[in-house]
């Protein structure tokens, strides 16, 4: 090689190491230096703590093998959508927040909730206890929540800085894309919690039941919808910043539809004001005296088990709340009952004793808070709130969490 050649490799060596630095640069000019971590929660409704072994998940996989997976993530009693939800916003049994369930009574006023009614389910007077994007806008925190149950209510004067009510018809995808558009916008108007919900696991899993090849379908494609959400997320310039939590709120059964129990065969009118019925759990509002009636008719049933409120195990935390009704109809696991109810029966339940493993559903993180590779234990929905605010720095309202039981999926320094 001559001397000219030698001086062009040179040269040419020199001019690569110069444009791969400024690129560098240029990069870390580009990535924010955060001050505060963001959090980004996902709720896959229904999504049963076993799902990823029955299923192709490579993208749940992939959190796993970066961050965190729970063995399961236990629901509270009862193990319904709203009930949970709720749990996970506020840390708090449903006793102490109100959300007993999906539809219930008020006693005192006669009032029913019902998800079936969206201008009940934003009236804030409903929701007890404190959500965590209360916690955080009350602390100058902003947060964005799409479709998460209350989010559109007005809570101790509070709402998310951004919200979308529940729209089943609006496409998942866009769901996502509306947080990271919310997450787009310039630090000062940036929300750093950001939360949102996809319900196509429980929606396919009640129709076809959590064995059926249309769930595994389903799990797969909400697989890659967390695809898809953290490939947005990894588009932000502050991604190193962001903590990625995958939730859900229960599990789901396969029903066992042989031997249905119809209330009606049992209820009298004369002995009640309401009975709000799903197939797992029944909440009986009496008439003055009349429990005792109803829960004598009752007691002998096959499939279910009736008690007075006050009786319901102390685990449950929902005794002390009168929205629980007088008496509270359990169907035994996997049983099913009605009342007069002629509606197509679900192939797929929840709803049942919180402690059943089947109604348990999942907890995966990842960023810079969690661990790495990290197979936490069994977690419980009361404790994500916490975890919430110690992600996000702020002060937890008074919770029934136990933070100590979450402390393991985090880095030492966290
Ligand atoms: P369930 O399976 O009966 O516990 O209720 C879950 C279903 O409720 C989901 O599949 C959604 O269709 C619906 N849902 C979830 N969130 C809301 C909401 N905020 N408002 C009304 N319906 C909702
Ligand atoms: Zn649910
Ligand atoms: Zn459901």
């Amino acid at each position: 090689m001559n001397f000219k050649r030698i001086a062009f490799v040179l040269f040419v060596v020199f001019l690569g190491i110069v444009v791969a630095q400024d690129a560098y640069v240029s990069r870390l000019r580009n990535r924010e230096v955060e001050p505060r971590m963001y959090t980004v929660v996902l709720s896959l409704d229904g999504f049963r703590f076993d799902y990823q072994d029955i299923a192709n998940t490579p993208n749940l996989d992939s959190i796993q093998k970066n961050g965190v997976r729970a063995a399961e993530l236990q629901p509270v009693f009862p193990s319904l959508t709203f009930a949970n939800h709720y749990t996970l916003a506020t840390g708090l049994y449903v006793e102490n927040h109100g959300i007993v369930a999906n539809n219930f009574m008020i006693p005192q006023t006669k009032q029913i909730y019902t998800k079936s009614a969206p201008e009940k389910v934003a009236d804030g007077r409903f929701y007890g206890g404190e959500p965590i994007w209360v916690t955080a806008e009350s602390q100058k925190i902003k947060s964005a929540v799409n479709m998460w149950v209350g989010c559109d209510a007005t809570i101790k004067g509070y709402r998310p800085t951004w919200w979308q009510s529940y729209s089943a018809d609006e496409p998942y995808k866009a769901r996502i894309d509306s947080i990271i558009e919310c997450l787009s916008v310039d630090y000062d108007k940036r929300p750093h919690l950001a939360m949102c919900y996809i319900e196509e696991t429980d929606k396919v899993g009640h129709r076809f039941g959590p064995d059926s090849p249309k769930t595994i379908a389903a799990i797969e494609s909400v697989d890659s919808l967390v695809g898809y959400f953290r490939q947005r997320l990894a588009s932000l310039n502050f991604c190193d910043s962001i903590n990625f939590i995958v939730l859900s709120d229960h599990g789901m059964v396969q029903a066992d539809t042989l031997s249905i129990v119809d209330l009606g065969k049992y209820v009298r009118h004369e002995w009640v004001d309401t009975v709000i019925c799903s197939p797992a759990i029944s909440l009986a509002y009496c008439k003055k005296d009349c429990a005792d009636s109803l829960l004598s008719v009752l007691k002998d049933v096959n499939g279910i088990s009736a008690c007075l409120r006050a009786d319901l195990p102390e685990r449950f935390h929902c005794s002390a709340t009168v929205r629980m009704g007088d008496v509270v109809i359990l169907s035994d696991s996997s049983k099913v009952q009605i009342y007069n109810n002629k509606r197509s029966l679900p192939a797929g339940v929840h709803g049942y004793d919180n402690a059943n493993s089947l109604m348990s559903g999942i907890f995966y993180a990842e960023g810079p808070s969690f661990k790495n590779g990290f197979a936490a234990p069994r977690l419980y929905n009361t404790d994500v709130y916490a975890l919430l605010c110690r992600l996000l720095e702020i002060a937890p309202a008074h919770n029934d969490g136990q933070i100590e039981r979450m402390e393991c999926v985090l880095k030492k320094d966290e």
